[in-house]
């Protein structure tokens, strides 16, 4: 007779029928229990799985862009947080919650270039928030940093940009990455 061991004891038993797992009704209980916590838990983890990829697919373009532009926004911070406002030059502290990321050509009027990182820099919330960006400032400051040809570039980009779900995802993955790589 051939032996085995019990699944649940491990104790070696001879085995009396071809798929005999456990060595008594005792373990055969236990063996049960386990068996259906097992399948329980697999049921749990199919159920998580779907839900977040019912969730993923609810998700909206309008959504996954603020997200996205949250990330890109934090990024363009941290990387201006030694640098002084784009347009009044008012130095920043070395952290990035005091500056906002300001737009040049405004998210408003040239979506397009609402992730463009030549386009968005460190600015003083007064400039931002209260003075509108403090456009021809701004443009002194920028030919500054990035040089003419660079921003005459931005000025004359006219090319609408859509971006799909994944490409927002991967952009907000993206940034978020560049964000920790920077803090
Ligand atoms: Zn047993
Ligand atoms: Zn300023």
């Amino acid at each position: 007779m051939a032996t085995r061991k019990c699944k649940v004891c491990k104790i070696e038993f001879e085995k009396q029928q071809p798929l005999q797992f456990v060595c008594s009704p005792k373990c055969g209980i236990e063996y049960t229990k386990i068996q259906n916590a097992k399948k329980a838990e697999k049921e749990r983890l199919q159920n998580q799985r779907l839900q977040r990829a019912k969730k993923r697919e609810l998700e909206t373009i309008p959504e996954l862009t603020r997200k996205a532009q949250a990330a890109f926004n934090r990024f363009i911070r941290l990387r201006d947080r030694f640098k002084p406002c784009i347009s009044c030059s008012k130095p920043n502290n070395g952290t990035s919650n005091t500056f906002d990321a300001g737009h040049y050509r405004s998210v408003g009027s040239a979506a397009h270039l609402r992730f463009d990182e030549n386009n968005v820099h460190g600015q003083c919330k007064k400039c931002n928030q209260y003075l509108s960006g403090n456009a021809v400032a701004y443009r002194a400051g920028l030919i500054n940093r990035i040089g003419l040809a660079a921003v005459e570039a931005l000025e004359a980009n006219h090319t609408p940009r859509k971006w799909s779900k994944d490409e927002l995802r991967n952009l907000a993955a993206l940034y978020r990455q560049k964000c920790r790589e920077l803090e």
